[in-house]
């Protein structure tokens, strides 16, 4: 192992902080990031905070033309008692490698890249704002930087965090949207990299969503892409129903995304008494619940949005209008609750949150 003690150098030109009710999501950046290196032979070296500024790359680094490359995504919240904390970021970082397992791409020391991450946040703390519903949103990623046109694994590789404020996800409390189930484009299928996050996933996406939007529609309902029967997620979030007092989410099945967001409502709804079961659930079976009026609530779960209900679902030309185009208690206890704890506002019961000192 080479030299693992962190160098910091700070810039000298300080940024103007923005006003963070109006920054639209991943435009601004802060004054620093982290970046470290990989090298086969040295493994991953030289962890430093450096200025914020481009990369210089060779046109034929690998990232650009096989797109071998993984990200997380988390936040950083500001407490009302100006405490920062973090959200579960150890599940992050265990996502991080097993999303660069699936790329081949070598795994990085989680503990060691959570100092990393915590010494990063505490030197950019005066941008973790303050107003209700902002937060700091951490980018944690890799990227293949061997120049070289052949298909194979990269021998070198670059991982960076990058820091960006962000407003808040709903101006104006929590509005249900309108959902197309998508019957023609496929997200992802077993076996392949849906359970990784990784560039291409989300560019795939592209065109089926801007189908979606131009009939009206805030987002897609992902079917599994086999059979297009079962439901698999919502946009890039993961998808909950209420059906007849009882909380259905798609099973991990090896082409859904495991979100952090997903698993501590589950674990919350547990702890609740309130029943929750991972399953298959085709979109047949959600329509036929839907006509006998068993469909109560519906709502994506992601780290963006925390929770995002769904007011209505189109699927070839079956309209499922949900909860009256209104949010349900559940969905917004749920929100309320995960808000609350990573804010500092309800009881950490559970040691999700961790403090940046
Ligand atoms: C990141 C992501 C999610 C949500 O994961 P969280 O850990 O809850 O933020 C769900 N689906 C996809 C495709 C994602 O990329």
């Amino acid at each position: 192992m080479s030299e693992q003690k962190l160098e910091i150098v700070k810039t000298e030109d300080k940024k103007p902080k923005p006003e963070t009710d109006q920054i639209p999501f991943g435009k601004t950046f802060t004054d620093h990031m982290f970046v470290m290196d990989y090298e086969t032979d040295s493994g991953w070296y030289n962890p430093r905070i450096v200025p914020y500024e481009p990369l210089t790359l060779d046109p034929a680094a690998m990232i650009f033309h096989y797109g071998q490359t993984v990200f997380e995504g988390l936040k950083a919240y500001r407490a009302e008692d100006d405490r920062i904390l973090l959200f579960r970021p150890s599940q992050n970082l265990q996502r991080l490698n097993r999303s660069s397992e699936r790329l081949s791409i070598p795994p990085i020391d989680e503990e060691r890249v959570m100092y990393y991450l915590t010494q990063l946040i505490s030197l950019e703390q005066d941008w973790v704002p303050s107003t209700q519903g902002t937060a700091l949103y951490i980018r944690p990623f890799i990227i293949a930087t061997e120049t070289n046109l052949a298909v194979a694994p990269s021998h070198s590789y670059k991982f960076m965090i990058i820091l960006s404020p962000v407003g808040p996800y709903f101006s104006g409390g929590l509005k249900p949207v309108k959902i197309n189930v998508e019957d023609q484009f496929t997200r992802a299928v077993k076996g392949g990299t849906g359970t990784a996050k990784t560039a291409g996933n989300y560019s795939s996406g592209y065109q089926a969503q801007a189908k979606a939007n131009k009939e009206g529609h805030a987002d897609v309902l992902w079917l599994d892409g086999v059979e297009k029967r079962y439901i698999e997620e919502v946009g890039s979030m993961n998808i909950f129903f209420k059906i007849n007092g009882e909380v259905v989410t798609p099973e991990l099945n090896g082409s859904i995304l495991n979100g952090i967001t997903r698993m501590s409502i589950i674990e919350l709804l547990k702890k609740w008494g309130i029943p929750v079961s991972e399953r298959k659930i085709s979109i047949a079976e959600l329509y036929q619940v839907y006509e006998e009026g068993g469909l109560e609530e519906a709502f994506g779960t992601g780290t963006a949005a925390v929770i995002s209900p769904v007011g209505e679902l189109n699927w070839l030309g079956h309209q499922m209008v949900v909860n009256n185009h209104e949010i349900g208690e559940l969905s917004q206890k749920l929100y309320d609750t995960i808000t609350g704890i990573q804010t500092g506002k309800v009881e950490d019961r559970h040691e999700w949150t961790v403090e940046v000192q």
